[in-house]
């Protein structure tokens, strides 16, 4: 497709999975409108930590000196805290942090650059579905036709197999700290039925994001700060900048589009434990992978079928090890003395975070160009 004929695709949501794809098919002749609800610079619940195996995708859209100038850090080492020790490991390849705020923002502009049309803020409230044509219907009354539908919103409710269930029983808290420079370093602790990760991004800032049992945030009356203090014994509130933000924890397998003219990427598709950093990395790796299996695509019914099926054998590989091994890994971060046990496994810690990158699919060589 994308020559002579042009169809027209609609995204849902411009988070890194809808801004890439957007991307990627305007660049390769698409009629392409993405519909954000938010306006941006948007704060989203995030880690704000862009994994190793993502570097080369994200560098394919935004350049590094583009990272650099937007204050991006790069990050080269991860510390482990659990059951009053720590151990530090040197990552198999660079990785970087910036603010989803920053981040989301440079993409859904290089996508604008491309040609994509940005309605924003455009918060969609209903889709309805004939054989051939799509018609989405925004809060403010107004509709937009299009012959393709891409699920990008993070749940993937206006596809007709419905939105993606988040975890039961886990909440999703982020805020920045002002906290002295961690450099190069990710941190991750483990707490008794919580993890926490802290990285610096931009500003002189650190984001400190954390996945807490429900019942703890219960106990804490919902309150970031007390929450965190019961956690990790050295914080101070002192540190925080800004509010404390909280979200559902998506998790779920690759879920099947509900309609032949419907396709879903990033967390509307399927989610992992946020443990390794992984959301943003598969957010951009299936929307770019969409946008080019689309793009060679022809537009028949038999064409996008093949699309179809396309993405979910990508899905299925991608994911094979990686649910489960983050589902793992995520378990036994909120058991920080089973973690403490688990130490002689991570005797020769590079190898492990080699061994995990090889095992989860993770080549370090994802490159837009390979795609
Ligand atoms: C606590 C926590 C920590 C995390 N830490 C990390 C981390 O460090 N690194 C990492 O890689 N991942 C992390 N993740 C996961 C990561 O945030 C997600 O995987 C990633 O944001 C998914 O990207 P996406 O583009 O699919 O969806 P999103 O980023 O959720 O974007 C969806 C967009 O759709 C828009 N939208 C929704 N509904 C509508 C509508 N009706 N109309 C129009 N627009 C709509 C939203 O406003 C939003 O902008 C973490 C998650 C949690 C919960």
């Amino acid at each position: 497709m994308g020559h002579g004929l042009t169809p027209h695709a609609a995204i849902i949501g411009a988070g890194p999975a809808g801004a890439i794809c957007a991307w990627t098919l305007a660049q390769r002749g698409w009629r392409v409108t993405l519909l954000e609800r938010a306006p941006f610079p948007r704060v989203k619940v995030c880690g704000e930590f862009v994994t190793p195996a993502a570097t080369d995708i994200l560098e394919g859209i935004l350049p590094e000196a583009a990272l650099l100038d937007a204050g991006a850090r790069r990050i080269r080492r991860v510390e482990l805290f659990a059951a009053g020790r720590a151990r530090q490991w040197q990552m198999p390849a660079p990785a970087w942090a910036l603010s989803r705020a920053s981040l989301d923002t440079l993409l859904l502009a290089q996508a604008a650059r491309a040609g994509a049309s940005v309605l924003s803020p455009a918060s969609v409230r209903d889709v309805e579905y004939a054989q051939d044509a799509i018609t989405l219907r925004l809060a403010d009354g107004a509709t937009l036709a299009a012959e393709i539908i891409i699920h990008a919103d993070g749940s993937g409710r206006f596809d007709p197999a419905g939105a993606l269930a988040p975890a039961p029983g886990l909440v999703g808290m982020k805020c920045h700290l002002n906290l002295p420079p961690q450099g190069d370093l990710l941190t991750m602790r483990a707490a008794p039925g919580a993890y926490i990760g802290t990285v610096s991004v931009e500003g002189g800032l650190s984001t400190c994001a954390l996945v807490a049992r429900k019942s703890l945030v219960h106990a804490a009356g919902g309150d970031g700060d007390q929450l965190l203090a019961t956690l990790w014994p050295d914080f101070r509130p002192a540190w925080r900048q800004g509010d404390w933000k909280a979200s559902s924890v998506p998790r779920g397998p690759y879920r099947t589009p509900g309609h032949p003219r419907s396709f879903r990427i990033g967390n509307a598709a399927a989610a992992v434990d946020p443990v390794g950093g992984e959301g943003i990395g598969l957010a951009l790796w299936s929307g770019h992978t969409l946008g080019v299996l689309l793009a060679k695509a022809e537009p028949t019914a038999a064409s996008l079928a093949c699309v179809q099926l396309a993405i979910a054998a990508a899905y299925h590989r991608r994911l094979r090890v990686r649910r489960l091994g983050c589902r793992l890994i995520a378990e036994i971060m909120m058991r920080p003395r089973l973690a403490g046990l688990l130490w002689p496994v991570a005797a020769s810690p590079e190898i492990s975070l080699r061994v995990w990158y090889g095992a989860t699919g993770k080549s370090l060589a994802t490159s837009a160009k390979q795609l």
